[in-house]
């Protein structure tokens, strides 16, 4: 591999162009008197002049140094890096939906509504609730976006609630989602056996309960078995069921947050339901919920008209106006479009049998793997596990081995490591999250790999320590690079 990839600017040479814009069919108007003098630059930007052969080979040879589902195993546990179906990317590229734009006429984008109102309707029947907003942008927007509805339901009856209760096995984003929606966390413990301890609930909820935020699977991967109990604890004190479903790759198809008593969930449409994520964006991460929070639900929402067509209900429910009560918008139109239309053509693609074979697989493929690797690390949670599993690299610690360590050796051999250090309750945790999108071979690669890691801390533990040998650059400074980064290069 090249290790020497010359930044862009070290290949530009004056005078070398990669585009030209077509001749200007207007009249030219001066800048000045478009934009005012002072803003003008004085000089050119400092752009590289290359070639377009220079600009297509530079950025290829770049994106050939990025780590993708599409180029390797990526069992990144709580984010479902599944392999996504090309189908569902053709989709979204259609012109009819990826060149409209959201200030046309209602009438000119009907096909764009209708699939969006049909979206709707499919996660509500995926979730169990009454009614889904697809505006909010991530899994953690969503929870915000539940927060706010639950408060304001609260607040329409006179009630001041102020406490989220979380479970220590919740997703981090619980917590922060609901400080930032104005509320103060109360965390409980787990029970020995990674699961909510129902006595300490017992003794959190009181009249100043909002909600509990339940992430289920949890992020120890086990399914809350006391579901029941719970929703009858919460709802008895008068709190609401607040469903963390982002990693809905277990349950989708087989039970659903609306029958077990839950009154808001949000989903991860880039984790389950093929978005590839990673680096930021962009996601989705709809709200479904019951009948009691409709009356907050964000608005423009997406609604049949009476004629058999589809509109945009803006406005007719704000808060504040002629007694509205949504929390209004959310987000910019109508939440990241692309994102919805993969996930109505996987959901469509799949059909009920499907979607709940994808989670049949995913629970399939985390047991095996969990199973195949117990002889060889710790497992604090014995299964079975549903869509991912933890483990705990802490019995090599007496070869000075440290799951990261290991995480940078599986670098060696072109895997994507698992999720690290995460949950904070399990030492030295490996979060592994196979998805159902792979096949034996793969996961029984990557199992070898795994177990032949094991051996080397024993017998050779300076191979693992100075991890990784064969990518582009070694081992970095993490703490270095977080707190101290040097974002910006002199060229010369
Ligand atoms: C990923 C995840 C989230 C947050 O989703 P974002 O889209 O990253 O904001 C929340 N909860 C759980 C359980 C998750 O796995």
């Amino acid at each position: 591999m090249n290790q020497e990839l010359p930044l862009i600017f070290e290949i530009a040479s004056p005078g070398r162009i990669a585009y030209s814009l077509p001749e200007c069919d207007v009249p030219d108007v001066p800048m000045e008197s478009l934009i005012p003098a002072d803003l003008l630059r004085g000089e050119p930007a400092a752009l590289p002049e290359v070639y377009e052969v220079d600009v297509i080979r530079h950025y290829t040879a770049l994106s050939k140094r990025n780590f993708g589902v599409d180029n390797g195993f990526y069992p990144l546990g709580s984010c479902t890096m599944k392999y996504n179906p090309k189908i569902n990317e053709d989709v979204a590229r259609y012109p009819g939906f990826a060149k409209i734009h959201p200030y046309q006429p209602e009438e000119s984008v009907q096909g764009a509504l209708e699939l969006m109102f049909r979206l709707q309707e499919d996660l509500k029947g995926i979730t169990g609730m009454d009614a889904v907003s697809l505006q909010p942008a991530a899994g953690a927007h969503g929870e915000w976006t539940g927060l706010m509805m639950i408060r304001a339901y609260h607040e329409s009856r006179g009630e001041c609630r102020t406490k989220v209760i979380v479970p220590d096995s919740s997703h981090g984003t619980n917590p922060a989602s609901a400080s930032v929606a104005g509320f103060r966390t109360v965390t409980i413990p787990s029970t020995p056996s990674g699961l909510v301890d129902l006595e300490a609930l017992q003794a959190a909820v009181g009249a100043d309960t909002a909600a509990l935020m339940l992430t289920n699977p949890n992020t120890l991967g086990l399914f809350e078995t006391q579901i029941a109990e719970i929703a009858d604890i919460v709802h008895g004190a008068g709190g609401l069921l607040y469903y963390d479903g982002a990693n809905s790759n277990a349950i989708m198809g087989i039970t659903r947050p609306g029958d077990m008593g839950f009154d808001v969930v949000h989903l991860n449409l880039h984790k389950t339901m093929s978005t590839p994520h990673g680096g930021g964006g962009p996601g989705a991460g709809p709200v479904g919920v019951k009948n009691l929070l409709i009356p907050f639900l964000p608005e423009p929402r997406i609604v049949q008209t009476e004629t058999g067509g589809y509109a945009i209900s803006a406005g007719y429910n704000r808060r504040g106006e002629d007694g509205g009560s949504s929390i209004g918008r959310v987000k910019a139109f109508y939440g990241n479009f692309g994102i919805l239309v993969r996930a109505y053509a996987y959901i469509r693609s799949l059909g009920p049998e499907g979607l709940r074979q994808v989670s049949e697989n995913a629970v399939l493929n985390a047991n095996y793997m969990m199973h195949r690797l117990a002889p060889y690390y710790e497992m604090p949670y014995p299964g079975p596990c549903k869509h991912e599993f933890v483990m705990s690299g802490s019995g090599l610690g007496e070869y000075g081995i440290r799951t990261l360590d290991v995480a940078k050796r599986l670098l060696d051999f072109g895997y994507h490591p698992p999720t690290i250090y995460f949950p904070l309750n399990v030492p030295e945790c490996m979060m592994i999250e196979p998805t159902e999108t792979e096949s034996k071979q793969t996961l029984d690669g990557f199992i070898d790999v795994m177990i032949a890691i094991a051996e080397e801390a024993r017998t050779n533990p300076d191979i693992l320590l100075t991890a990784p040998h064969n990518t582009l650059v070694t081992r970095l400074d993490e703490t270095g690079a977080a707190r101290k980064p040097v974002l910006n290069c002199t060229c010369g």
